[in-house]
């Protein structure tokens, strides 16, 4: 839902988009062969900055909590799975044709219901049909009905299909949640804003199952939860917001969604939606698979259908928020500095090595120091170029710190440690580097 947003930068989108490129953050897929439309290949830096984006909610909502447990069910599913969830049949976009142009367009998507985006002719739309969005393909090497096979639009319904192998295995009981982070398809009528909205895509959503007279309570934590953890990694609070959706807006079985919101430079969109779901998709599965799906508590036998809180976000729409969020801009010296301020949890990498030259002299030390603190924290080493220009190379993919080795260095064993955001410089021993990380860079 994009709507003026006073702190939106349409020139942002470009400079992210370039340096993305440049940096080796996200490449067009099949580039080679003109590229494949909106779908994106994440380079050696963005590997890092994608992965750390998931570890950081892994971290935050499996490892540190006893109360939800992991999960990573397959991609593809048969149809009952998707007749039981809705999929099949409302997982649907409108879609008009523009008679003037043929594009086509998610109707929903307009600015003007009425006028063309892309030839600006009026009113040439076609009525409005229903497109599922599932991408649909085959199991074995027979095509046709019985054979056809769906890869996943949400990673959702695996939380749901296992909810009664996880509760019979982890000894967990309401209020507790199953997570999961994976790759979703989604045949997109308007993908577009670069990873924004894409065929293929990363989420990470999480299946929270409570008694059902809890279910408002949690809601109105994990709506909480959820923004703070955007707000810990070190996201502008003027950017990032928590939207509750009007009554119009919410599914039938949704007795309450809010949506987390980023200012991209087009405005307000989303990165998560927090969904109080009540029993609908247990029960839909209990209906469709004729399967009790129910918690039996053990010291009274009562028994009950759990509602669900989930809080869903996308991995490759939040990674590019967190990229625009920490690009920053400064003149020093008269030239203009390109730094990503990113929290040091999420930098591709927490250091680099940058012997000062070439030298033989210099290597073994710089190796040396490489290999001492590579095992602890992903390092980046860089001998060629000015020591300025690595610096530059450095602050653009967001490393917190760099550790230069020097011609003294071979004297006194102390190295010069450079932080990313202040440029101040310290002399550190190098049997002391590792605890001076230490302090600097928390997981
Ligand atoms: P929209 O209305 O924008 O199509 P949605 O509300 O259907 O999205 P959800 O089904 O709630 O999205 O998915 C949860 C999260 O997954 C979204 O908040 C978003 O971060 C991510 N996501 C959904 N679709 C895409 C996509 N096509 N590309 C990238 N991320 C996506």
């Amino acid at each position: 839902m994009a709507d003026a947003a006073h702190n939106a930068d349409p020139e942002l989108f470009d400079k992210i988009v370039n340096l993305s490129k440049r940096r080796g953050f996200v490449f067009q897929s099949a580039e080679i062969y003109g590229g494949f439309r909106s779908t994106y290949d994440y380079g050696p830096i963005g590997v890092l900055l994608l992965r750390n984006v998931k570890d950081q909610w892994w971290r935050s909502m499996v490892q540190l909590r006893n109360d939800v447990v992991g999960l990573d069910a397959s991609i593809l599913s048969p149809p009952p799975v998707w007749e039981a969830s809705g999929h099949l049949a409302n997982f649907t976009d409108p879609l008009v044709d523009c008679r003037e142009c043929n594009e086509r367009f998610r109707e929903d998507k307009l600015d003007d219901p009425d006028t063309c985006p892309n030839c600006g002719e009026k009113n040439s739309f076609t009525e409005a049909r229903s497109f599922n969005l599932m991408f649909k393909t085959h199991a074995g090497p027979v095509e046709g009905s019985g054979h056809d096979v769906y890869l996943r639009p949400e990673t959702a319904q695996g939380m749901f299909t296992n909810f009664m192998n996880v509760l019979n295995t982890s000894r967990k009981k309401p209020p507790f949640g199953i997570a999961q982070i994976g790759k979703s398809f989604r045949n997109e009528i308007t993908p577009g804003n670069f990873v924004f909205r894409t065929r293929e895509f990363e989420q990470m959503e999480m299946e929270f199952f409570v008694p059902p007279d809890e279910a408002q309570q949690w809601y109105e934590y994990w709506c909480q939860e959820r923004m703070n953890w955007y707000l810990d990694l070190g996201m502008n609070p003027e950017k990032v917001r928590l939207r509750p959706h009007d009554s119009d807006e919410l599914s039938h079985y949704s007795s309450g969604t809010s949506d987390v919101e980023f200012v991209f430079p087009w405005g307000w969109d989303e990165l998560e939606g927090i969904a109080n779901r009540g029993d609908y998709d247990l029960t839909q599965h209990a209906n469709h698979a004729s399967e009790r799906i129910e918690y039996v508590d053990s010291s009274d036998g009562s028994r009950y259908v759990p509602h669900v809180i989930e809080p869903a976000a996308g991995a490759t729409r939040t990674m590019m928020a967190f990229l625009m969020d920490a690009y920053n801009e400064e003149t020093v010296n008269d030239e203009t500095r390109t730094v990503l301020k990113l929290d040091p949890r999420l930098a591709p990498y927490k250091v680099a090595v940058l012997p000062l030259s070439k030298k033989d002299t210099l290597t073994p030390t710089a190796r040396e120091v490489f290999d001492m603190v590579a095992p602890h924290y992903m390092t980046d080493y860089d001998e060629t170029q000015a020591i300025g220009k690595r610096y530059r190379r450095q602050d653009e993919v967001g490393t917190p710190l760099c550790v230069t080795v020097d011609f003294e260095t071979i004297e006194d064993r102390a190295v010069t440690v450079r932080d990313r955001d202040t440029m101040a410089q310290d002399r550190v021993a190098i049997d002391q580097l590792l605890s001076y990380l230490a302090e600097r860079l928390p997981q």
